[in-house]
């Protein structure tokens, strides 16, 4: 098997074998319907019910609020739908560097219904005005207007992580509906989602090390969830559809392991963010970055000089056998770009490479992709 050099882990990440071990048996001998009645179908719903339990401890929740669904994409869009069709959100606050999971699906109600939506631009460092937010909630509030504020934790491309403690304050003092993203922070950080006062909160089990097509919507007890997907009761009604077992038993292994070891694998998986950084900052001239120095420990956003398109350097660097990306892996082969860089007016100044890194992530790796990207710039390696 040809070994490549992975560096693309905010797209997706490894299955850990520990996590594949715990889903087979719901692949083979367990295999059971969980709706069943009879004790195959029980062992199944058991099984799903374990995890419930354990994935709301992780978060600092009660079960009740978790919801399995198939991804953060999904949850996102359960939250958003939930908001406006349900809970009488009129309005819509978020931002231009949002997942598509969540803008697409933003502007799709506001073009397609009474919606009206605010998108906050942030700083060139990615930073949102906390200010500006306040007072369009106070505008709105003042008009009578019932607000949805979706906000992603940490942003997939930079890393710059939001205040959501602040801007839960702020949703709750403007009694605002507060839906964020944590599509790349729960499994990546210790969450208290309480604290938050979040009404809802996505995460995806493949960002940590989980099985792709798994994850969670977290749902307040002060919200009552309505279905996205509809047809039998799953879910205590939420979301139709034959659970997802091994998968779900996926997600809550990979999220308890994830949790028990973060310590020492934040701080690993830190060291090697920023050994790239410095390796980066002495070896190639004019380099700078978009990821903050405190931004999420996982990523590393580069914007090298200008001597290429980013899509030359990309190629360059899978000949090498890395693999990173541009932007988010979702929007790879889209016109124009990532629209975070866009968003952020860096688009014009060089090409921008995303690199993140996991348990998983060596310093050889990283030493390698160094030793790749300054023979890609000092011209060793012929520019085709
Ligand atoms: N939100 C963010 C911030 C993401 O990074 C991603 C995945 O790239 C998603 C949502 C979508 O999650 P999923 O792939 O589980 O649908």
């Amino acid at each position: 098997m040809k070994k490549y050099i992975y560096l693309d882990n905010a797209a997706t990440t490894a299955l850990d074998a520990e996590v594949l071990s715990a889903m087979l048996p719901y692949l083979t001998e367990h295999y059971g319907n969980p709706s069943s009645s009879y004790a195959l179908g029980r062992e199944a719903k058991a099984a799903i019910e374990a995890n419930r339990k354990s994935v709301a401890l992780a978060l600092g929740v009660s079960p009740l609020n978790i919801y399995f669904t198939s991804g953060g994409t999904e949850s996102n869009n359960t939250a958003i739908a939930c908001a406006v069709n349900e809970l009488g959100c009129k309005h819509i606050i978020t931002s231009s560097i949002e997942h598509h999971a969540v803008l697409n699906t933003v502007k799709r109600y506001c073009e397609r219904s009474a919606i009206d939506c605010t998108i906050l631009t942030p700083s060139t460092q990615g930073f949102l005005n906390l200010q500006e937010l306040e007072d369009k909630l106070i505008e709105k509030n003042r008009e009578g207007i019932k607000c949805l504020v979706s906000l992603m934790h940490a942003n997939n491309e930079i890393g710059v992580l939001l205040d959501i403690e602040k801007v839960g304050n702020l949703c709750e003092k403007y009694d605002a509906i507060f839906h964020s993203d944590c599509v790349q922070t729960i499994g990546h950080l210790e969450m208290d989602l309480k604290k938050y006062k979040l009404h809802f909160a996505s995460a995806s089990g493949h960002k940590f090390h989980g099985p792709k097509g798994t994850g969670i919507l977290y749902a307040s007890e002060r919200v009552k969830l309505s279905p996205l997907i509809i047809g039998g009761g799953q879910e205590r009604q939420s979301r139709a559809g034959t659970e997802n077992v091994a998968g779900i038993v996926g997600f809550g292994k990979a999220l308890e392991l994830s949790m028990r070891n973060h310590p020492e694998e934040s701080t690993y998986i830190r060291s090697l963010n920023e050994l790239m950084r410095n390796a980066l900052s002495q070896s190639i001239p004019d380099v700078s970055f978009n990821s903050p120095i405190d931004g999420l420990y996982t990523v590393l956003s580069v914007n090298f000089p200008n001597a290429m398109p980013g899509s030359l350097l990309l190629a360059h660097l899978d000949r090498a056998g890395i693999c990173a990306s541009g932007g988010s892996a979702c929007s790879s082969g889209s016109d124009g770009g990532s629209h975070v860089i866009n968003a952020l007016g860096l688009s014009s100044s060089g090409s921008t490479v995303r690199f993140s890194f996991s348990k998983l992530t060596s310093a050889t790796d990283v030493d390698e992709a160094v030793r790749a990207l300054s023979a890609i710039f000092q011209s060793t390696v012929p520019v085709a």
